[in-house]
Parts: structure tokens; C-alpha cells; sequence
């Protein structure tokens, strides 16, 4: 049992209950060897809290906390394939890994999750964005004939989870890694 828990620690994030940061890595590495052998397309899905300093400011952090459970539980519910993983990223970041799925799909989810967290209607009165708390998505893929590093798929949803805040946030703005 003691095995079990330790184990539990080592996976998943004690907050939310999502695959931690160091489970999402070590899954990403694997999904993209998959992908590269049978050149299939992988996306991944970078989301963030939009103005959730102000929402802990306004609320407390006991209340942030709560928030960032709720959105957990959002998130898993808005991936329906059995391979997709969502993980908590760190602090108010989220990441998905969605295997055999193209910058298309992968959007299509992501517009899907954003949709999702807004019609939880949890009252953010100190946001600039609506009254309630909503999230900005970054997209990445990499189609099967591309070459593309975990890195490189890292850095590309960050740079477009960035132009979906400076868009306004409580949207999704994604890219595809160019083909080799
Ligand atoms: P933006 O829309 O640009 O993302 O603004 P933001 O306020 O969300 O971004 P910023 O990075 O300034 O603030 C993130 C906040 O998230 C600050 C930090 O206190 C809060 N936060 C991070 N992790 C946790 C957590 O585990 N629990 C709670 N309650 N708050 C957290
Ligand atoms: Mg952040
Ligand atoms: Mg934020």
C-alpha cells in the first residue's frame, strides 16, 4: 500500500488529482516516439487561468484553490478518447496531450474546454474579460510528417497561449509545426 501511494505522489498532482508535470513529460516523450513511428499527427494543449492573481486577490486563495479543482474536473470531462492525458502544468497552467489528433481536432477541443470552464459560471466580478472565470488556450501539433522535438511542441503552444492572452484571452489560437 505504501508502494501504491508513493507512486500515486509521484504521478499525479495533489491538488487537482490530474497527472503531474513529470507524468505529462514522461508521456509526451512516449506519444511523440509513437507518433514518429507511425506517422501520426500529436497535438498538445497549453490553458491558463485568465487574470487568476485578481481572482485569489478577490476570493482568497482557499476559493482559488477550489477554482482550480473545478476546472480540473472540467478539463477531464471535456476529453472523451481514451489516449488524451491532462495535467496540471504548474500553478494555474494546464496541458492536454491528445495523440492521433491534427491541429484541426485539436483546436476544435480546445475551443471545447474554454467553452466548457465559461459555462461553469464561476463569478470572477475583478476580471477584465467577463464576469466569470475563463481560461486562454495555446495549441501545437505536429503532423506525421513533421519533425518536432517535446520542446519544440512546449514552446509552440506557449507562444500561442501568449497571442491568445494579448488577443483579449478567453480564446484559443494554435499553430502546426512545419513539415520536414
Ligand atoms: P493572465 O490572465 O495574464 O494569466 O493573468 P494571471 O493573473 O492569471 O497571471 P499571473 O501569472 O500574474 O498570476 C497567476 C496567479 O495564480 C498568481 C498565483 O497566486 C495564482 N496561483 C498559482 N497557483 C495557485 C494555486 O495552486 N492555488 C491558488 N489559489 N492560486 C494559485
Ligand atoms: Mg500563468
Ligand atoms: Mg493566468
Amino acid at each position: 500500500r505504501l508502494y501504491e501511494t508513493v507512486q500515486e505522489q509521484a504521478t499525479h498532482d495533489a491538488l487537482t488529482g490530474l497527472f503531474s508535470h513529470r507524468a505529462f513529460q514522461a508521456r509526451l516523450h512516449e506519444e511523440l516516439l509513437r507518433a514518429g513511428r507511425s506517422q501520426t499527427p500529436v497535438s498538445f494543449i497549453l490553458g491558463d487561468v485568465d487574470h487568476f492573481k485578481t481572482y485569489n486577490d478577490r476570493y482568497g486563495h482557499q476559493a482559488g484553490d477550489d477554482c482550480l479543482r473545478q476546472i480540473a474536473t472540467t478539463l477531464k470531462a471535456s476529453l472523451n478518447r481514451p489516449g488524451d492525458l491532462v495535467a496540471r502544468y504548474g500553478g494555474e497552467e494546464f496541458v492536454c496531450v491528445l495523440p492521433d489528433t491534427g491541429l484541426a481536432g485539436a483546436t476544435k477541443v480546445a475551443d471545447q474546454i474554454g467553452q466548457h470552464v465559461f459555462e461553469q459560471q464561476i463569478a470572477h466580478a475583478d476580471s477584465a474579460v467577463a464576469p466569470v472565470v475563463t481560461v486562454s488556450l495555446g495549441v501545437c501539433s505536429k503532423n506525421g510528417d513533421a519533425h518536432g522535438s517535446a520542446e519544440a511542441l512546449v514552446r509552440g503552444s506557449d507562444a500561442q497561449l501568449y497571442a491568445a492572452k494579448r488577443r483579449g484571452r478567453h480564446q484559443t489560437c494554435g499553430s502546426a509545426l512545419e513539415s520536414a
